[in-house]
């Protein structure tokens, strides 16, 4: 079947109105590079060569900690001394070291240049050098670049930045194929696997359109999109990437992310609504995940249900995770704060928050600390820098990180969230009492 319905947004009450804090001063984020320490698991065969410095280097090789026992597949170019004092030509040096890489590694497909912030002070220009080296190793190797520079971004805008490098290269879907469905974002194999097994119990791939995950495995199994191409993004950090879909003519339906069990249903309605699949199908494909999902949640509600919790700003996944925690778990949202709001792709999410939530966009940090401690919250959720310092003051945390590094969404992983809040309450109640 191919035919699509035409997207409705309901409409709600909630915080879509609500006001918005919002601050612009110094921020406590990690850099675009981080993104690399998923994406590289999610496409198998493709390489991040990061151009940067030692402390580039130092950031995403103690964050994969693990990976030193593997072959890794990122590295960094450094970018030393004699290449900031003009001594050196960095595109020679670029040049030579990823001929050696290519060379040593012809499993390679994808290499993405990664720029960040010493290669953006130097103006160095990744994108000639993409293209530049993309003429020599292709059809073998795509060579694409994008930025992970910690300059006015956030952690999870590397994947954004990734995917959206990613779009040009998409095969183009002519305007009479048949309808497709595309999920946007990384989603770990085992998610990505139970959605897969979702959709085809909706009749995905059979009775109606096929669906295909972005980013893909295996570099070579880009999914073709055009104008018949509807898409549900995974993440809420994807801006750039919807965009660039959107200009190849595909449509996103819009919907909750799929975090806890009414995201879930939401996110997953949103695609049986727009390829006209049956109430009474959707029901009988979904009722048992949604029914293990609140068996799992509710021995977490009794340990979560009145705490209070305070959300600066990281990883743009604060909204989502606040509306579950509040709505199914009954936590209490002290401050809800967040990078960026981008408020086409969160309105659906917006209109299920409690309609009294504090939301703040952007970041003041010594002005939101000073709120937090004031409020006192029972756990924080933020990122590495300020968690041990907030720590070593009595308070609870959460580091933000870890929400990006565990599978977290669809009804299996419902639980998993909501013990990712539980496990730091418990052991914090163990060391008081
Ligand atoms: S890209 Fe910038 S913020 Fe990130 S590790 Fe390198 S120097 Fe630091």
């Amino acid at each position: 079947m191919s035919t699509v319905i035409p997207i409705r947004a309901e409409t709600a009450s909630g915080c879509g109105d609500a006001p918005v804090l919002k601050e612009r001063g110094q921020r406590e984020v990690f850099c675009g590079l981080t993104g690399i320490i998923w994406l590289h698991r999610k496409i198998q065969d493709a390489f991040f060569l990061v151009v940067g410095s030692r402390t580039c280097a130092h950031l995403i090789q103690s964050a994969a900690g693990v990976m030193i026992f593997a072959e890794p597949r990122f590295a960094t170019a450094i970018i030393d001394e004699r290449d900031l004092a003009g001594l050196a030509d960095c595109n020679d040096e670029l040049d030579r070291v990823v001929t050696r890489l290519l060379d040593r590694r012809p499993e390679i497909k994808l290499l993405f240049l990664v720029g960040s912030c010493p290669s953006e002070v130097i103006k160095l220009d990744l994108s000639r050098a993409a293209s530049r080296l993309s003429g020599r190793v292709a059809p073998g190797v795509r060579v694409l670049n994008y930025s992970g520079s910690g300059i006015e971004t956030t952690f999870t805008q590397g994947e954004d930045a990734c995917l959206a490098s990613l779009v040009p290269s998409l095969p183009v879907a002519p305007p009479d194929a048949p309808a497709s469905l595309l999920i946007v974002g990384a989603l770990a194999d085992v998610v990505e696997d139970q959605f897969s097994r979702l959709f085809s119990g909706l009749g995905f791939g059979s009775n109606h359109a096929p669906v295909r995950f972005f980013p893909p495995r295996h570099a070579t199994d880009l999914p073709a999109v055009g104008p018949n191409t509807r898409f549900l993004l995974a993440q809420p950090f994807l801006a750039d990437t919807a965009r660039a879909l959107e200009s190849l003519g595909a449509q996103r339906l819009p919907a909750p992310f799929p975090l806890g069990v009414e995201g879930t249903t939401q996110w997953l309605q949103a695609a049986a609504t727009a390829f006209g699949i049956d109430s009474a199908t959707f029901d009988r494909v979904t009722a048992a995940g949604r029914e293990r999902a609140n068996t799992a949640l509710a021995r977490h509600r009794v340990q979560l249900a009145g705490k209070r919790v305070f959300f600066f700003p990281d990883s743009q996944l604060e909204i989502p995770i606040a509306r579950f925690l509040a709505r199914e778990l009954g936590m209490q949202l002290v401050e809800v704060g967040t990078p960026y709001m981008h408020r086409q792709h969160l309105a659906e999410e917006l209109d299920l928050l409690p309609a009294d939530t504090f939301l703040s966009e952007g970041q003041h940090v010594d002005k939101q600390l000073d709120r937090c401690r004031a409020a006192q919250p029972d756990i924080v959720v933020c990122g590495l820098g300020l968690a041990n310092p907030l720590e070593a003051e009595g308070m609870t945390t959460k580091w933000a990180i870890e929400l990006v590094f565990t599978p977290i969404h669809g009804y299996e992983q419902a639980a998993d969230l909501a013990e990712l809040f539980a496990r730091p309450l418990v052991r914090r109640m163990k060391l008081v009492a």
